[in-house]
Formats: C-alpha cells, structure tokens, sequence
C-alpha cells in the first residue's frame, strides 16, 4: 500500500471527548472513527488488524472442531420472549417495524436463534455432538460507552455454542475450549487470566479470560498459584490468604474481560424444548455451552497493553503491515533501492506500508511509530552509503544497517 493514497491518514485532531487510550491511538493512527458513542467504523488499517484476530480465532475454533457458520442480527421477537429475555434483558435494542406495527430484536447474543435452528438438525443421539461459531456484529445498548472499541453499543463477537447429550459431555467440551481459549489470546500477545465469574442462574461458574491493565473496568483478585475470581463473586478481598493453595496473598487488579465461557446446561434447551432420542428411543434434553471472545474489544486490549508514548507496538501476528518501508528524498539510488526492497518483499510475501510522501524524515518516523508495524526500514541516501538500509525493531528499538537481500531473509 502507498501511504500517500491511503483513504485514511493518521491525525492529530483528536476528540477530546476520546479518553482512553485505545481509542485514542487507533484514531490517530487511522485505524477506527468514531461515528457515534459506542459505535466507530474500521478504517482499512483497522480492518487488517480486525481480520488477523479472526483469522486466529477461526484457527483455533477449527481445531476445536467448531464449523463456522452466520446467523442474522435481526431476530423475531417470539424467540426473546420464548426465553423471557424480551422483557429481561437491559441491553437488548429492540426495533419497531414500519409495517405492521411488528418488533424485532438485534441480537446481543445467539442462544435464541442458534438453538431453533439446532432443532431443525438434532433428532438422535448420532446428531450429537455439535460445534458451530459464528464472527458477527453484536448489538448491546450499554449505558455508558466510554471506553473507545473495548464497550461498543455495537461490536464484534465470536460466539461458538455446543450441543451434548449430557452433562459429562458439556463438561469435557468446556476443558476443550479453555485451551482453545488460551491458544488464542497468547497468539494474540496477551496474557489473559481464567477467573472463576458468575455462572449466572444455571451453573456455579463461568470463567471469564481477563488482562490485566489499568483501563480495565473489571476487578479480579488473583494469586501467583493461578487462582483467580471476579469481585463480583469473591469471598477473598486484597491481602487476604489464598483460599486455594492456603500460601499465597490475594492481590487485586483492574483487567478487561477479553472472553467469557459458560456451561448453559439446560437453559436455552428447555424453553424451545430441544431434544434428542437415546439409545433405547427416549426422548433426552439437550445439554449446551456458549463460549464468547469479544474480537474488537480483544484489538482494544491489545492497544491498551502494546503501546509506548510514541504510539502503537502490534505483536507480529496482529499488524496491519510487518514492515513500514519509509523512502527518504527521491536521489536516483535511493528510489532504485526502494524498488529493490518491496518487490523483493513482494516475491517473499512480506506486506508492507510503503510512506512515499515526500514530507520530513521526523514526520514520517512519527507516523510510522503511531501505526506501529513491527519492522521499519529506511531508504536513505545515508543508509546506502553505510552499505545498505536502516531496519529498526518497533518493540525494541533496535537498529541497524544492513543489506537489502540479507533483511529480506530475516523478515
Ligand atoms: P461486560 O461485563 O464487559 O459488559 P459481558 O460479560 O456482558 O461483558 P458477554 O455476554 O460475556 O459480555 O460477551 C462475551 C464477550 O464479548 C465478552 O467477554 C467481551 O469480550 C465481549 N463484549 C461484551 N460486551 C461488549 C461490548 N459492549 N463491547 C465490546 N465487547 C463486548
Ligand atoms: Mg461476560
């Protein structure tokens, strides 16, 4: 991509009323904007980085053997009240029809259409078990939206639901899944915590996946032998003895809730009644868990935990770019060996932003700082006479001169 005719530039004019960091980097850089509280589109750099995350998730979801599938926003209400959510739930947007005087709900979560569907699918026990995910916009109207990408009124979720024929099933499942959970937000550059959280009304727990950083609205008391708990359930508070391994002291923490895992049991199976035939030709409820990622918080997080004061520092597997190729002056050798570097970078399969705009070499370098690609290269009539091009590490700083051929190999 030439950064001279990219849609969105990077920019410095703010809004003031952006006060987390999140926001306020992914603006800058050009990679979200606002629309409205709680609602930004993504910017093609902001898409990038979007589809990376999904495209880790979706790795790991495969290999769980969930089968990716898209169900619509706009539900029936029928569905919601069949739950008794239509009335119980705070954050459900709820639209008048124009005709008809009908009402529809967009959907905050899946459970009151992915388990019809199920039904239509899941007669016997040799239906069962099944996994299937979905990556979609959700629609919640939350209160307050105050956090940049990390609470949207609008956002994006991976929801996965499993169908089981029985307790023991749904439980080996939810042990399956926490790896899968764990897969992702290390590939991610995070390390997310599994905090016991509340089950809601149908089980003892869920387990939410939690960062650790002091934007997070959520507080969780951990311990160094791995116990962790939601405050909202804790009988620990900070100092305490750890209940679990009876040595350690409680410590408390601000994080972001980047995942939350649920065993349903029964919950949403029995209100739409399904069911399956055992074995011996009886009918059996279904049992179910729900397993949900917020993908465009996770991006926030990730923002939140991998910055410094200059801008953003992607983890290799999440940047919009690997390289950010800056090409100071246009001296003959310089634009030749510039030429040189991207279609070798080209052929390799290495994606870069090339900044051909002819500005200062501090404004380029700042903008190639904020957007935070892991690799910066320089194309300088200096670099060249010290033998080659300048490669600086964004998370380390590190730098140095070195020969076009050679950098492509280490890229
Ligand atoms: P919170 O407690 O932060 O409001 P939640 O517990 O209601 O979130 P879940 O229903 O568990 O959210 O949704 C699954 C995941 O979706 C969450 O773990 C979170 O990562 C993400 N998520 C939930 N609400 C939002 C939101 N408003 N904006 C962005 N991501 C969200
Ligand atoms: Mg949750």
């Amino acid at each position: 991509m030439l950064m001279s005719q990219q849609f969105a530039s990077t920019r410095k004019d703010v809004s003031e009323e952006e006060v987390s960091v999140n926001a306020q980097l992914l603006t800058k850089a050009g990679y979200v904007e606002k629309v409205m509280a709680g609602v930004y589109a993504f910017l093609p750099l902001g898409l990038r980085v979007l589809r990376n995350i999904e495209e880790v998730v979706r790795e790991e979801m495969d290999a769980a053997g969930g089968q990716e599938l898209l169900m619509p926003a706009l539900h029936p209400k029928e569905y919601w009240e069949a739950t008794g959510r239509w009335g119980g739930l705070d954050v459900l947007f709820k639209v008048p029809s124009q005709h008809g005087g009908r009402e529809y709900a967009l959907g905050p979560s899946h459970e009151e259409i992915v388990v019809p569907l199920a039904q239509k699918f899941i007669h016997s026990y040799r239906d069962l078990p099944q996994y299937v995910y979905q990556i979609q916009s959700k629609f919640r109207d939350e209160p307050r939206a105050k956090s940049g990408i990390l609470r949207g009124r609008e956002f994006m979720m991976k929801d996965l639901y499993s169908f089981h024929v029985d307790e023991d099933d749904m439980h080996a499942y939810y042990d399956v899944m926490k790896i899968a959970y764990s897969n992702v937000f290390t590939r991610c550059g995070l390390n997310a915590i599994e905090t016991e959280a509340s089950g809601g009304t149908f089980s003892e727990f869920s387990h939410e996946y939690q960062v650790v950083t002091e934007s997070g609205e959520d507080i969780i008391f951990t311990c160094e032998c791995g116990y962790a708990v939601n405050r909202e359930i804790a009988k620990v508070q900070s100092g305490d003895e750890c209940p679990l391994c009876k040595k350690g002291v409680i410590n408390e923490h601000k994080a972001i809730e980047v995942g939350n895992i649920f065993s349903l049991h029964r919950k949403y199976s029995d209100p739409f009644k399904l069911r399956y035939t055992d074995e011996s030709g009886v009918q059996q409820p279904v049992y179910m868990g729900c397993y949900g990622i917020g993908i465009s918080r996770l991006m926030g997080a990730v923002v939140e935990v991998h910055h410094d004061d200059k801008g953003i520092v992607w983890p290799e597997g999440l940047a919009p770019y690997q390289v950010h190729v800056v090409q100071l002056g246009d001296d003959e050798d310089v634009v030749k060996s510039t030429q040189t570097l991207i279609k070798k970078l080209d052929k390799v399969g290495v994606s870069y932003m090339y900044d051909d705009r002819k500005l200062s070499a501090g404004a380029m370098f700042a903008d190639a700082d904020l957007i935070g690609a892991p690799h910066r290269v320089v194309v300088s009539d200096r670099s060249l006479k010290n033998g080659g091009v300048e490669h600086t590490v964004r998370s380390s700083g590190d730098s140095k001169v070195i020969d076009i051929a050679q950098l492509v190999k280490e890229l």
